[in-house]
């Protein structure tokens, strides 16, 4: 499957038309971007980390029965995915307190919650990605409202899955965002990618962040980080 047009450019990936109108081609790029693109750099050899563990990840999800737009992975950076029509909203599931929940609620980092907490962002850059609610959904019209409960629960499953696949090898999924969108047969599925650039990723023992925290608070080197998940997970 060849690249064709470029349909469109975000900061960490560009969607590629292909000679299947119902299937494009995301290539994902070098590029880190932190607090709505003010930080960026480029780093070399993160969007092949972050499409073979975005890939794992999917198949993974595909054999629980958890629906994506993922087919499969072309080359080191490039994956092929079924055209979806993207909802505007994020869904966010936290395990433990980090981030924006920690200023936002007065929380102490690394508090672990009695249950998954599943929170809705409106997908804004210019303003930031506010937490919303169902009603606002319905208000900016960003998903269909009676899809929501089912983002919800798959959203809930994904968090199962993973947290206990990386629990296996010494892992703490702190919290994570996914994407949604209707795939061609009109099914509801998971969009985007599921990497560290949209999870944070603990070392169970030491507690040392794995993820794009690394990047935002210059905690260190990126890809050692990326590279320690992808590591780990391919012991499966
Ligand atoms: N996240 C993301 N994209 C966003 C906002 C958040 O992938 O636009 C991820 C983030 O990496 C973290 C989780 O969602 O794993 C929760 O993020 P949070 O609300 O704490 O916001 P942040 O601290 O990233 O501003």
């Amino acid at each position: 499957m060849e690249k064709r047009e470029k349909l469109y450019e975000g900061k960490a990936k560009i969607v590629y038309s292909t000679e299947d109108p119902d299937k494009v081609i995301l290539f994902f790029k070098d590029e880190a971007s932190a607090f709505d693109g003010v930080k960026k750099a480029t780093v070399r050899g993160k969007g092949a980390l972050n499409n073979a563990i975005s890939s794992m990840i999917f198949e993974i999800l595909a054999k629980k029965g958890i629906k994506s737009h993922y087919i499969r992975k072309l080359s080191d950076n490039e994956m092929l995915v079924w055209r979806a029509k993207p909802y505007g909203v994020e869904v966010v599931v936290r395990n433990v307190a980090a981030g924006s929940i920690v200023k936002r609620l007065g929380l102490k980092e690394g508090e672990k919650f009695k249950k998954p907490l599943v929170e809705l962002f409106y997908k804004n850059d210019e303003l930031h990605d506010p937490l919303i609610c169902e009603a606002h959904v319905e208000l900016l019209d960003l998903a269909p409202l009676e899809e929501i409960p089912s983002m919800k629960e798959m959203a809930l499953r994904v968090n199962e899955v993973l947290s206990r696949i990386f629990s296996e090898k010494g892992l703490l999924l702190v919290d994570f965002k996914l994407e949604f969108g209707k795939l061609p047969s009109g099914e509801l599925a998971l969009i985007d990618e599921i990497s560290p650039d949209s999870m944070r990723v603990w070392d169970a023992k030491t507690g040392e962040k794995l993820d794009k925290d690394r990047f935002r608070f210059d905690l260190g080197d990126l890809l050692e980080g990326y590279r320690e998940i992808l590591r780990r997970m391919e012991g499966l």
